[in-house]
């Protein structure tokens, strides 16, 4: 090989050389440019969809060996998507400056002072340089934000020193807290019941609260018509309705006005009841004070919001009224246990007395005979008469000495024994006055206790207690016996249309009037709500039905009236009679059914099982 031959080889190895070393280096370079097209194109991701798209196809195709083909494809596609996609995001830019811009004029338009304003002002200059940045954005929020904090601090300051429209509107007849005005007297206290005091204490006291629709339209109708409504006018005045029933005063019928809606419907109810209970309250001395003053508070009337309270402290008296009750059955229990211990110590006496003269009279038993045997042997050895005559008559003298010493014990001890049979006669017919009397206060408290406040009629407990008996007298004796059910018709709308307080009369008529009509055998009960449930001893269905039509046909004509106009109230009622062997609810829940029927067919009427 000539020289010239060996430097072109050297020449051709040296090039193949570089060539590997470009190579590597050039793998190395797409390499690396292939990692960081990949990451760009996660970094980039999530600005725009279409951008999105591409980048991973540029991610896919980066991955694959043959590239460049796909490159060619996909780069003219990118760039218009990055295009497109700065187009929108200049778009957007423009939205959000312009709706910072609108805020801030709005904050511009309030009256702000110059140290608000002009920050609001270099804000809003700087707003579409800065809103070009992406990376302002957070920041122009949050300086908004401060600056409209700004601003509303000096607008609510302002707003407390300056009333708003509406505070300017309202402010006279809306006074947070009403004051407190003087109940007005009646006009005419002779005329004026107890029971009326309260709804004009009421209108007063509507007059002084705040004005809400709803209490204009409460207090609206109050005046005049009600409360002239509601006085008793005197007999005469009220023209009879109903002549059909000439048993009684017409006026008696007569509705109350309901003073409704709110609670001066019940007030009068309410106070009554609680100065009747009150009254009734056999309170200890030393919570007698306490009792006062709540009356008082009660006779001074009541609103809704001072019942609560007052129900409170009634309940604390009558908490410890039941204390004092419990304190005093304990007393006297122990008081009888400390009696019953004396009056047993006192037996034990009478009996230790009574122990002691039996061993006494048989120490004077032997104490005797030995003073006879004594004189027996004296008379048997006696060798003269003289010292005989002697003998004897000291013998004698012992005897009577024995005699008399034991008669003197023994009326020591009778007197001993009578004095304290005398105080145990006397402890004896104390207990037993104490007993009664006890015995009578429970007894009062237990018919208390079995009578409905309202009618005045026996209550459920009652009612029970006379079935019991009843059916045991039934099933003793036989005959016949009859149970019924009587439930005032649609009384719900009594309540509804002329109040509770109408509702109340209407119950303790009715009950007044189904109680007349009955024989002194039969017994009727308020058995619940409108709800009366009787018992008719000795009498056939016949007669029972005969019974219940008469009641029926009594309430219908009652000459009930509400303001000058008839109101017609009706009851229906279900009749059932014993059967052998039957218990009291069954005939109860077979006269039910009776009554369920009457109602369905149409009320007022009675029904038979
Ligand atoms: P129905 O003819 O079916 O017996 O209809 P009703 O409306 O008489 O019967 P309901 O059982 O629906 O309503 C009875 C009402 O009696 C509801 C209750 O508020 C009222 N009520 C119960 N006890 C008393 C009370 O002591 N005084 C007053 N005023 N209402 C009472
Ligand atoms: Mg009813
Ligand atoms: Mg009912």
């Amino acid at each position: 090989m000539n020289n010239d031959a060996q430097r072109w080889k050297d020449k051709y190895l040296a090039g193949l050389e570089q060539q590997e070393v470009l190579e590597r280096r050039w793998g190395a370079r797409v390499d690396l440019l292939r990692r960081g097209l990949v990451r760009s194109s996660l970094a980039a991701e999530g600005a725009d969809k279409a951008v999105d798209q591409c980048m991973q196809e540029l991610r896919e195709i980066l991955r694959r060996d043959d590239m460049d083909g796909g490159l060619a494809a996909l780069i003219p596609r990118l760039e218009k998507a990055v295009l497109d996609s700065e187009q929108r995001r200049q778009q957007r830019v423009g939205q959000v400056s312009t709706a910072l811009l609108a805020l801030v004029d709005q904050l511009l338009d309030l009256n702000l002072p110059r140290e608000v304003r002009k920050p609001l002002k270099s804000y809003a200059k700087q707003l579409d340089r800065r809103a070009e940045q992406v990376r302002e954005l957070p920041l122009l929020l949050a300086e908004l934000s401060t600056l409209q904090q700004q601003a509303l601090a000096v607008l609510g300051h302002e707003q407390v020193e300056r009333p708003g429209l509406f505070q300017r509107l309202f402010a006279s007849s809306t006074p947070a807290i009403p004051a407190p005005q003087p109940v007005p007297q009646p006009l005419q206290p002779a005329m004026v019941p107890l029971a009326v005091d309260r709804p004009m204490a009421e209108a007063t006291a509507l007059a002084a609260r705040p004005i809400t629709p709803n209490a204009v339209r409460a207090a609206a109708p109050v005046p005049t018509a009600n409360l002239l409504d509601s006085l008793p006018l005197p007999a005469g005045l009220l023209t009879p309705t109903a002549p059909d029933c000439p048993e009684a005063a017409v006026d008696e019928y007569a509705l109350p006005s309901p003073p409704e809606p709110g609670y001066s419907a019940i007030a009068t109810h309410v106070e009554t009841t609680l100065l009747g209970l009150l009254d009734e309250l056999a309170l200890p001395q030393h919570h007698q004070d306490q009792a006062d003053l709540l009356r008082e508070r009660i006779l001074a009337g009541l609103n809704m919001y001072e019942l609560v309270p007052v129900l409170d402290d009634l309940a604390v008296l009558m908490l410890a009224l039941a204390d004092a009750g419990q304190h005093e059955f304990e007393g006297y229990l122990k008081q009888l246990n400390e009696r019953l211990a004396t009056f047993q110590g006192g037996l034990q006496d009478a009996h230790d007395g009574y122990t002691d003269s039996v061993s006494a009279a048989r120490e004077l038993d032997s104490e005797l005979r030995q003073q006879v045997d004594g004189l027996h042997n004296s008379v048997q050895q006696a060798t003269d008469l003289p010292s005989l005559k002697e003998l004897v008559e000291t013998r004698l003298n012992g005897l009577l000495g024995t005699m008399e010493q034991y008669q003197r014990q023994r009326d020591e001890r009778e007197q001993l024994v009578a004095g304290r049979l005398q105080t145990l006669v006397e402890r004896v017919a104390n207990m037993e006055r104490e007993a009664k009397g006890f015995r009578q206060h429970l007894e009062e408290q237990r018919q208390k206790a079995l009578l409905d406040p309202l009618t005045a009629l026996p209550n459920r407990a009652a009612w029970n207690e006379r079935l019991d008996l009843e059916v045991a007298r039934w099933q003793r004796y036989g005959g016949e016996l009859l149970l019924a059910v009587v439930d005032i018709d649609h009384f719900k709308r009594v309540n509804d249309e002329y109040g509770h307080l109408a509702g109340d009369k209407v119950l303790k008529i009715i009950a007044g009037e189904l109680h007349k009509r009955l024989r002194k055998t039969d017994f009727i009960a308020r058995f619940g709500g409108e709800e009366f449930a009787l018992l008719i001893p000795a009498t056939p269905l016949a007669g029972g039905l005969q019974l219940l039509e008469t009641l029926r046909a009594g309430i219908a004509a009652c000459p009930f009236h509400f303001r000058g106009e008839r109101v017609t109230i009706t009851l229906s009622a279900g009749i059932s009679a014993f059967a052998s062997a039957e218990r009291g609810e069954q005939v109860f829940e077979r006269a039910d059914q009776a009554l369920y029927r009457a109602k369905r067919d149409g009320r007022n009427r009675v029904e038979a099982d």
